[in-house]
């Protein structure tokens, strides 16, 4: 279908990292909501892919790239966790490949049929509403913050609101299809001419996420327990166990991360921050809580200051990150 590939070459750059191993990069400003990049792992007879985009066109767009690529069909999806930018494009997987198994953490599955179902309610009530303010600004020429449109912005609330019309009817289509196959600690996919390991590390960014790692490659898809270019979102989070998860991470010693947030990442760097501003955090917060503080009073103290310069959402990002740790510090998250 030619405006699928349309799409599909807007959408990603497919970025060729081992035989049989594709990235899928997602583009800046995709044509339809596509945020999370995907790896494609090619064995002797069958396709893996790790997650599946927000989008169910996204999704269709990433199956004809791959059809490019092999006429094998897809046999396993894995999902990092449970978030919508990783899961939504399952149900295409499912109607294009009737055979696919879907593959993830015990408590991905158990998360995407409470808190996930709960997440889509919410946005299917908050979209049509964000949607009538963008027609309101764009009718009356008058923008956010009470400025006249220039083109600039007149073309991005555009953007916006056919991104968000279009993700609107498709939320509507959208059944939520969690994984079939879940496991605890680790599970190791001995494909013909490709061994995949699935191994979670125990909670971290969400309750379940695992990371991706093909041994003989030397490449590791690590979700979104690392991220590039933004401070990473704490909002499920149990930060003191994404602490430990980076350890596991590091263990493997891969050459090759790829983040489902940014590029593909071969500096140790990116781990080394991550771990340091995971430390900082626990430390910061452990002594505010044994100073007695409340959880309002830490939030004001743990600022992070050495690790958010540069970063976009950091603020908000911090008080929640700080609100978690201490949370999950005072045993007050559930486990
Ligand atoms: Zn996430």
């Amino acid at each position: 279908m030619l405006s699928a590939v349309l799409v599909a070459a807007a959408a990603f750059e497919i970025v060729a990292l081992a035989e049989g191993v594709h990235v899928a990069l997602v583009r800046p400003d995709p044509p339809s909501y596509a945020f999370a990049n995907a790896l494609i792992i090619e064995d002797d007879e069958t396709v893996t892919v790790v997650d599946t985009h927000q989008s169910l066109e996204a999704a269709e767009a990433l199956i004809d790239e791959i059809a490019t690529l092999t006429s094998k069909p897809v046999a396993f999806v894995i999902n990092t966790h449970w978030h919508g930018d990783h899961v939504y494009g399952n149900q295409v997987y499912r109607d294009r490949f009737p055979e696919v198994i879907f593959i993830g953490h015990r408590a991905t599955r158990a998360e995407m049929l409470s808190a996930g179902a709960a997440r889509l309610s919410e946005e299917l009530e908050s979209l049509p509403g964000s949607i009538e303010q963008r027609a309101q600004w764009l009718a009356s020429g008058i923008g956010p913050s009470g400025e006249p449109l220039d083109v600039d912005l007149q073309q991005r609330i555009e953007t916006s609101h056919r991104l968000r019309s279009d993700y609107l009817e498709e939320l509507r289509e959208l059944t939520l299809t969690p994984p079939t196959l879940t496991f605890d600690k680790e599970l190791t996919l001995k494909r013909p001419g490709k061994t995949i390991r699935v191994i979670h590390f125990g909670p971290a960014h969400t309750r379940g996420d695992v990371v991706v790692h093909l041994p003989d490659d030397d490449i590791v898809a690590v979700g979104d327990l690392l991220e590039e270019g933004a401070f990473p979102y704490f909002g499920d989070a149990y930060p003191a166990g994404w602490e430990k998860a980076l350890n596991g991470i590091g263990a493997l010693r891969a050459t090759t991360t790829i983040p489902s947030h940014g590029g593909i990442v071969r500096d140790p760097r990116l781990l080394q921050f991550h771990f340091r501003l995971l430390r900082s955090l626990r430390h910061e917060v452990e002594v505010a809580i044994l100073k007695g503080l409340t959880l309002d009073q830490t939030k004001e103290q743990v600022t992070l200051s050495g690790f958010v310069a540069d970063l976009p959402g950091s603020e908000e990002g911090v008080r929640t990150a700080v609100e978690r740790m201490y949370l999950e510090q005072t045993e007050e998250l559930e486990p």
